[in-house]
């Protein structure tokens, strides 16, 4: 390597080929290591692991696991709630600098400050935050159950949400609530899905479903735009992963449009190989997700790396948000 290599170039030079494949499974044997995949994952990596699911549904698996290894094929803040939930079980990253602009978008000590301006407020952060600022949170939200956590708080409470402006805005609007503060974040990879396109690409093919997966952060740009009123309401289906992968089996829809990461189309096209599943934007790649390489799982595998660590007092603080929300209301689809 050269100093001038761009720091998030992923490890390659592995093809997933079949002894690949064998190599993988020997290796996860041999560290008695269970493999998870992020939806949003590289095609061969959601083939190769024993799960595949959304953020909070992969955890529930490792939590429940007998392994004592976790192998998180995801971005960094998935592998630390990962951690998080199972403490005593070793958890690695195949590349711990895949990080997610969405999560990078408050830290830690911005959140105390916000707090220290609202004193009182409850706190209501998305899973997709670092350990430290979940540490902070009152009470942690996926976009499924993010209206239901926040009508839990009583009307005369102010509310600190974070950190995706376009989930909150949506909460906001159900919610009608006037105390609801928003912290401006967002991700980069779905900022780029915006209301023309998306108003465009429906009305170019006014048969099709749209399939909007509220998870990740990654869709609630479409979640918004849907509660505009941009795209149609009957065509609009706000779907976890498992819903999305039932929908797609039930639909009679010959073309369905999804607002997602693109690597959602990998498990719809292998539901539904007869549907034309097309992204609203196939520029909706996340280059975070994208690292986790097939040269970098099996590195992962051999070097017991990268292994994820959250200090046990943030983490004890951090599972108490996380727990709340599990508490309050149906935190989202599983796989
Ligand atoms: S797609 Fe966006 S929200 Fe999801 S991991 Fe990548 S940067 Fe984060």
């Amino acid at each position: 390597m050269t100093a001038h290599v761009d720091e998030l170039t992923p490890y390659g030079g592995v093809t997933a080929d079949a002894a690949w494949a064998e190599e993988v499974r020997r290796l996860a044997r041999e560290r008695d290591a269970v493999l998870l995949a992020h939806n949003y994952q590289l095609p061969e990596i959601q083939e190769i692991a024993d799960h595949t699911g959304d953020s909070l549904a992969l955890s529930r698996i490792a939590a429940s696991s007998d392994a004592s290894t976790i192998v998180f094929c995801g971005v960094h803040f998935m592998a630390e709630t990962a951690k998080i939930l199972s403490p005593d079980k070793t958890v690695l990253i195949p590349d711990a600098r895949a990080g997610c602009s969405l999560a990078d978008s408050i830290t830690a000590e911005q959140l105390r400050e916000w707090k220290a301006q609202h004193p009182g407020a409850v706190v209501v952060s998305y899973v997709n935050t670092t350990a430290e600022v979940k540490a902070e949170t009152d009470i942690c939200c996926t976009s499924s159950n993010a209206v239901d956590v926040v009508a839990s708080i009583p009307p005369e409470t102010e509310v600190l949400f974070c950190p995706d402006q376009f989930l909150g805005a949506h909460v906001k609007r159900v919610t009608g609530r006037d105390n609801l503060h928003i912290w401006a974040g967002e991700c980069h990879v779905h900022a780029g899905i915006n209301g023309p396109e998306l108003a465009e690409r429906a009305a170019a093919d006014p048969d099709a479903d749209l399939f909007i997966h509220p998870e990740c952060g990654c869709a609630t740009s479409a979640l918004y735009l849907a509660g505009e009123g941009a795209v149609p309401a009957e065509k609009v289906k706000i779907l976890s992963t498992g819903d999305m992968l039932t929908a797609a089996r039930q639909t009679q829809a010959e073309s369905v449009l999804v607002a997602t990461e693109v690597g959602m189309l990998h498990q719809l096209r292998k539901a539904a190989p007869e549907i034309d599943f097309r992204a609203v934007n196939d520029r909706a790649s996340c280059r975070y997700m994208k690292m986790i390489t097939p040269a970098a799982l099996l590195r992962s595998l051999r070097e017991g790396a990268d292994e994820v660590h959250v200090a046990p007092e943030t983490a004890a603080k951090a599972r108490d948000s996380v727990r709340r929300m599990v508490e309050i209301g149906t935190p989202g689809g599983g796989e």
